[in-house]
């Protein structure tokens, strides 16, 4: 069995027809889905989809991209992050790409989403984008403090070698999206290649980055599957392989969805 260890379920195209995009992921071999919260107002439509659906979790948090809306403080996220189903904290991190001037506000957020992580003991989500090194300085301290106790994911990874290195030193695991399977994707290829196989997921993000063979259009949680192929390319071995070590991976690291 394979999971999608970070996917959008509350976006279109996914979210109209939310069932049988999940119908088809099981189809395929993907037991199991991580529906990332992304802003708080979608929170309880997440609540509701874990509810109607077994082998779905979901995440609590707010997109370091996501302005003006509901801005929880640590209390209101911790409540958020201890409902049902809740498996991590996140998605949050540092985003450069889309964010400029001052970020401190940014900065505040993902201070916060840490300190709910630690109080209810779940793992972080954490997305990163043109701030790689940023995010990890701020992982290590946090770390060094011992405030990272259930650990994490670096979610759709695709720092160079070293910047690996340094999220696994601190205890957390990289996840793999489609961008692996693009052709000039050497970097994070090289990352896929290297990373220990106790230390890697597999994801879509869908509805975003669509592998090839289906790159360009609406990406969808089933074809995590052409994620995993590569990966198993690269590394040597064979689908089956990274099947049980990214579920297993997985299983570990959200404890709340190994049942
Ligand atoms: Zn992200
Ligand atoms: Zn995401």
């Amino acid at each position: 069995m394979l999971v999608d260890s970070h996917c959008h379920l509350t976006y279109p195209p996914l979210a109209d027809d939310v069932d049988a995009v999940i119908a088809e992921a099981a189809a395929a071999g993907v037991g199991k889905l991580l529906a990332i919260s992304v802003r708080a107002e979608e929170f309880p439509v997440l609540c509701k989809l874990a509810e109607a659906h077994e082998n779905v979790f979901i995440s609590a948090g707010i997109h370091p991209n996501e302005r003006g809306g509901a801005e929880p403080d640590v209390d209101e996220l911790a409540e958020m992050a201890r409902a049902p189903k809740v498996a991590a904290v996140g998605e949050t991190g540092l985003d450069y790409f889309r964010n400029h001037g001052d970020l401190g506000w940014q900065r505040r957020r993902f201070d916060r989403h840490i300190a709910v992580a630690q109080a209810v003991g779940k793992p972080l989500v954490i997305h990163t984008r043109e701030s790689m090194d940023d995010t990890l300085a701020v992982l290590e301290a946090a770390a060094q403090g011992g405030g990272l106790g259930a650990g994490g994911v670096m979610h759709c990874f695709t720092g160079d070698w070293a910047q690996a290195r340094r999220a696994l030193d601190i205890g957390f695991h990289l996840s793999f999206s489609g961008i692996v399977t693009f052709k000039n994707a050497a970097i994070v290829q090289e990352v896929a290649r290297k990373a220990p196989s106790e230390r890697i997921l597999v994801e879509t993000d869908a509805p975003f980055l669509a592998p090839a063979p289906h790159r360009g259009k609406p990406n969808r949680p089933a074809w995590v599957r052409h994620v995993a192929a590569r990966l198993a390319d690269l590394r040597g071995t064979d689908l089956e392989q990274i099947a049980e070590a990214t579920t297993g991976n997985f299983h570990r690291l959200f404890t709340l969805a190994a049942d």
